[in-house]
């Protein structure tokens, strides 16, 4: 039988700019045209942690994307974070106004699947909520406007890789407060501000206003 050959051989394809090599320094980056889409991770530490809890429940540093400060345009953000100890990270009933993502997965950087930890997550409020356990490999859709949480890692006996992701330029919720009103908040990292290293950012927005091609 006659060998097939294909027309072009696309998985054996010589650098075709090796002229085009970029280091991301901040002059790179403005002399590149899509350097601003290539974002290293900052090291991230806990900011705050609730008074009487130990920090070493997770993997320091932390890696999160932050969104649209990070990569104008981006209307996703999300955490990598490996969590090694019980820890009740989230105890408030909140919603977005976009689709969230839960991953859990095992740490184990051989096999994912090694997955040894009981996780507890509400879905729904009232009447309707559900508490689902994972205890696998697990990814959880959110829907925009879907009450969720409280999210609780009871039992953690094998490391657990977890990222949360918001279709958000930058992450944040809303809040039923107990006088009947609600309360919308946002949160974007331990980080000083994009344009007054003086300041911490206090996620007032107007980065998420940048276009990464201007
Ligand atoms: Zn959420």
């Amino acid at each position: 039988m006659e060998e097939k050959k294909p027309k072009y051989d696309l998985f054996h394809v010589d650098d075709p700019y090796p002229e085009k090599h970029y280091i991301l320094t901040d002059e790179e980056k403005k002399a590149s045209k899509f350097g601003k889409l290539v974002f290293p991770f900052p090291q991230e530490h806990n900011e705050v942690v609730a008074e009487g809890t130990d920090e070493d429940y997770v993997v320091n540093p932390q890696a999160y994307f932050r969104g649209a400060s990070q990569i104008p345009g981006a209307e996703f953000n999300s955490s990598y974070q490996i969590f090694v100890k019980p820890f009740f990270l989230d105890r408030v009933q909140h919603r977005h106004k976009k689709d969230e993502f839960l991953v859990f997965l095992g740490a184990n950087s051989t096999n994912v699947f090694d997955f040894d930890a009981h996780i507890e997550f509400t879905l729904g409020k009232g009447d309707e909520a559900e508490t689902y356990i994972i205890d696998k490999p697990t990814i959880v859709r959110i829907p925009a406007g879907v009450y969720h949480c409280p999210l609780n890692f009871k039992e953690i006996n094998k490391p657990v890789m977890f990222m949360a992701s918001l279709m958000q330029p930058m992450f944040g919720g809303i809040y039923d407060l107990p006088d009947g009103t609600t309360m919308e908040m946002y949160y974007n990292g331990p980080r000083q501000c994009k344009y007054n290293e003086e300041k911490k950012c206090d996620a007032c927005g107007k980065c998420l206003q940048e276009k990464w091609d201007e």
